[in-house]
């Protein structure tokens, strides 16, 4: 079957189904007001109407997908993906979970502004939840509005898309709705709150469950939902692990583990900082979940986050992401206590996670750098080249992406390697001197390792390209399409969704996108620090 060529259909003509709903334990509690909801896995809720919902943006790849047709930008479909009406079939919910936050347990969380409409089969035939987010508060709203601001909805859109073009496990983004609400956030926490305009990402996944929902029942001692949420979670997204029960709990926790290290390793690869690592930002599915204050790596820098609320601790900085990561899986498996008695095959799993991090990125290592991969486990070169880049600003996507062109062979002409690598670098004095002599000392040893494999450049390049995107979401990029946008302009979001479908393409019309941050945006909140009001 050729899904693309069916025809697509208005999202109301769908069927909707309920899975999470009938399968697991309501709140008792239907009153819609902050509180905690003991004993629930989620409560009903229904999403609060917007006042003029209007399609901005929407991503016509996820839709084949689903074979959802594109809505007209006001009307039925617009107005569903708003919040302002439930499908017949529709059973809204929101999650409850907790989490560690910043390392510190810190009790109820739940979907706060995020609701989950229905499922609908996509057509691979797999499950797919739809959910909006900034659709009004929840009894797990705490003391925030439920809502979402266009700036941080244009940020969550497009990088979710993005993400899925470049290969790294995510949730997805099918439409971005404007309101007509205003939205009152003080962006910079300095007590100067202002009206932003609200928006609604509807977002898609197989589910959202997160490790902050098997936590939940961990700190609160409810053992049934532990077993009913693990249950189906086995039943329904690990299908081939077999029937859920204490024989198949550790293997389980093992492919978390597993799947969470390849998610993260790819996030390393591409240079993507999460932000906010919290348990309960982390998907049981192995899904990049949540985009908040993420960024991405301009100037190569492992201390580097995006995320200002991190600015002291650096806990969610770029190097660390692997670490936090373990830690986080430690924290669902002392949850899992409750399900997997045997410390052993907890640990076993998360062992996993450390054997199955280190050989991917080792392998995608040895991709970007178009080597072969037991070239790179050994010797210093990636030790080397990281330190390099670190000694001088050097532009990560850049750096890479032009390592392809450089010429490999024993009479290269030493100084055109170093032109080739030019763009990469914020400042040009950085290839004078010391830095310079110190690049083209690792460039040589570079160029004997590609020699000593003896591969076809062309192959070489085709294996560092495929692993090193041409284009990613620069935050000033983002930026400049939330400018446009907020001054009425869409169409730099089409772009970007556009240019970053093909992001490991050569797109001579899009070379604008290739570039470094400029200075502007240096210090420009928005493009280099994020809060994490949004
Ligand atoms: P985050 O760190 O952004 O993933 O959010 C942490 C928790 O705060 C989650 O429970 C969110 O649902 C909740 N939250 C964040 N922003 C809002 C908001 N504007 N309204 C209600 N809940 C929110
Ligand atoms: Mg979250």
């Amino acid at each position: 079957m050729n899904a693309p060529d069916l025809p697509l259909r208005p999202l109301d003509a769908f069927e909707f189904d309920d899975l999470f709903v009938r399968s697991l334990s309501a709140d008792p509690d239907t009153r819609n007001i902050s509180r905690p909801a003991p004993r629930a896995v989620y409560s009903r809720v229904e999403p609060t109407a917007a006042s003029t919902p209007r399609l901005l943006a929407w991503s016509d790849v996820l839709a084949r997908s689903l074979g959802v047709a594109r809505p007209a930008e006001t009307g039925l479909v617009a107005d569903v993906l708003a919040g302002s009406r439930v499908l017949p079939g529709m059973k809204p919910y929101a999650a409850r979970y907790g989490g560690h936050q910043f390392g510190n347990w810190a009790g109820q969380l739940g979907d706060g502004r995020a609701i989950t409409l229905g499922e609908i089969i996509d057509r691979n035939g797999l499950r797919q939840e739809l959910q909006l987010k900034g659709a009004g508060k929840t009894p797990y709203s705490r003391h925030a509005d439920g809502r979402a601001v266009l700036r941080s909805s244009i940020r969550e859109f497009l990088c979710s898309e993005a993400m899925f073009h470049l290969g790294v496990p995510t949730t997805r983004a099918l439409s971005l709705v404007t309101t007509g609400d205003g939205v009152v956030r003080d962006m910079f926490y300095d007590g100067r709150p202002a009206t932003e305009p609200g928006a609604v990402v509807c977002r898609v996944a197989p589910s959202f469950v997160r490790f902050g929902n098997f936590e939940i029942f961990a700190a609160e001692d409810e053992a049934d939902n532990m077993r009913a949420l693990a249950d189906w979670v086995i039943r329904h997204h690990y299908p081939t692990l077999g029937e859920p029960g204490p024989e198949t709990y550790p293997a389980w926790f093992a492919e978390v583990c597993r799947r969470t290290a390849v998610m993260v390793a790819h996030w390393m690869r591409v240079g993507f900082v999460h932000g906010v690592m919290n348990t309960d930002n982390m998907s049981i599915l192995g899904l990049t979940i949540d985009y908040g204050p993420y960024g991405w790596l301009e100037g190569f820098d492992p201390g580097w986050t995006p995320n200002t609320t991190d600015a002291q601790g650096r806990r969610y900085a770029y190097g660390q992401q692997p670490q936090i990561a373990y830690w986080n899986l430690t924290r669902l498996a002392g949850a899992l206590t409750m399900l997997i008695e045997n410390e052993a095959d907890l640990h076993a799993g998360l062992e996993l996670y450390r054997e199955t991090f280190e050989q991917t990125w080792s392998a995608m290592l040895a991709d970007k750098l178009g080597l072969h991969a037991d070239t790179v486990m050994d010797g210093s070169l990636v030790s080397d080249l990281f330190s390099i880049l670190q000694a001088e600003e050097t532009d990560m996507t850049i750096f890479f992406r032009r390592l392809a062109d450089i010429d490999c062979s024993e009479k290269a002409d030493k100084d055109a390697r170093i032109l080739v690598l030019r763009e990469a670098f914020y400042d040009s004095s950085a290839l004078d001197g010391a830095h310079l002599l110190r690049l083209a000392g690792w460039l040589d040893q570079y160029a004997a390792w590609v020699r000593a494999q003896a591969e076809e450049p062309a192959a070489r390049v085709t294996r560092m390209h495929a692993a090193n995107p041409k284009y990613v979401l620069r935050n000033w990029m983002a930026q400049q399409a939330i400018d446009a946008a907020t001054a009425g302009d869409a169409s730099q979001i089409e772009r970007l969704l556009t240019v970053l479908q093909r992001a490991y393409d050569e797109q001579p019309d899009n070379e604008d996108l290739f570039a470094r941050r400029p200075e502007w945006a240096r210090n420009r909140p928005g493009c280099s620090a994020l809060s994490c009001s949004s």
